[in-house]
């Protein structure tokens, strides 16, 4: 365990932690919303500092991030406990029940990513990073410390504060923010979470690394034109080339209801792309992922599910030279 950087005494040994929106007052002996902090005689503690549950040499396609290092491949490292509980939880396993952990301290994993041939760096992922984040910081600034150039990746549900955002941020290249629905009330009900402190981390982050968006399409949930037309609206005031992935949804954890039909997510891509450069299926066999040039339209990545072939040697277009929003 290792205490927590954010958080602030309160009456009776309680503490309240300050790391997410949540603002759990937790009385002694007790532990957060996450599973994964706790208060040790009116201290708080990351109990999941250093304990990791599984880890792995992924695509980089797989996180998704497309536009970042494509054909790639990243470490990628998970833990317990989720700062959400989102009932369509593709990861459940992870994310609301305790499997086992090992210890790995952040000067052994650093090992590990500079050990793995052909590895760009770390990806934090398959549960929610923000609640490991004494543990991400630590490791990342001794990665960055090392070598700069080591890539550093969160994959997230967003939810967390402004300052603890801004503290961890400095050491990080890239992010994919989920972003599950545009509406509070669907949030609220099917997450636990609010909708505007996402879009604040999507907001803040975006101003300081790469970030990709990931909207899980639900059937009678978020699957509207209306309603991903407004999200791919919003993320278009901030940058037209952020990428945004609409995912497949498959039933899982307390979900059982049918997958996304193809039509349905071909319908939202074509409506989200009248405000986006880039809109990606995710989860559906069989469709162009590629990468195409939104001034003349040639393609330059081609991708077949998590296997992506760079058609370009820097980040301009071969056919008409137009700056292309990619880190090679
Ligand atoms: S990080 Fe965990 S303990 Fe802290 S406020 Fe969020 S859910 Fe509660």
């Amino acid at each position: 365990m290792k205490k927590a950087l954010y958080w602030e005494a309160k009456e009776e040994g309680k503490v309240k932690c300050l790391l997410c929106p949540h603002g759990c007052v937790i009385p002694p002996g007790g532990k957060g919303l996450c599973r994964v902090r706790e208060n040790v005689n009116g201290a708080l503690y990351a109990t999941s500092y250093s304990r990791v549950a599984s880890i792995a040499l992924d695509p980089i396609e797989k996180k998704p991030l497309y536009h970042f290092h494509p054909g790639s491949a990243i470490l990628s490292v998970g833990t317990v406990g989720c700062n959400m509980r989102c009932q369509f939880c593709q990861n459940y396993t992870l994310s609301q029940t305790d499997v086992p952990t090992e210890y790995l301290s952040p000067e052994r994993l650093l090992d590990l990513i500079t050990q793995v041939e052909d590895n760009i760096g770390i990806a934090f992922t398959y549960n929610e990073p923000l609640i490991w984040y004494e543990y991400i910081y630590d490791t990342a600034r001794l990665i960055k410390a090392k070598d700069p150039n080591i890539a550093v990746v969160l994959v997230s549900n967003g939810y967390i504060n402004p300052e603890p955002l801004a503290g961890l941020l400095p050491y990080v290249d890239a992010m994919n923010i989920d972003l599950k629905t545009f509406n509070d009330d669907t949030y609220r009900r099917l997450s636990g979470a609010r909708l505007e402190p996402v879009l604040e981390t999507i907001r803040r982050a975006a101003a300081k690394c790469h970030v990709e968006v990931t909207t899980l399409v639900i059937p009678e949930e978020n699957d509207t034109p209306e309603e991903i037309g407004k999200l791919a609206s919003w993320l278009a005031a901030i940058n037209t080339n952020i990428p945004l992935h609409l995912s497949r949804y498959h039933p899982a954890y307390k979900f059982s209801r049918l997958p996304t039909p193809a039509t349905t997510l071909l319908a939202l891509q074509k409506e989200a792309c009248r405000h986006l450069n880039y809109v990606y299926i995710g989860n559906l066999p069989r469709v162009d992922q590629g990468t195409y040039c939104p001034e003349c339209g040639r393609k330059v990545i081609d991708r077949d599910y998590y296997e992506a072939k760079v058609l370009v040697t820097r980040p301009e277009c071969p056919g008409c030279a137009a700056s292309l929003p990619l880190i090679l």
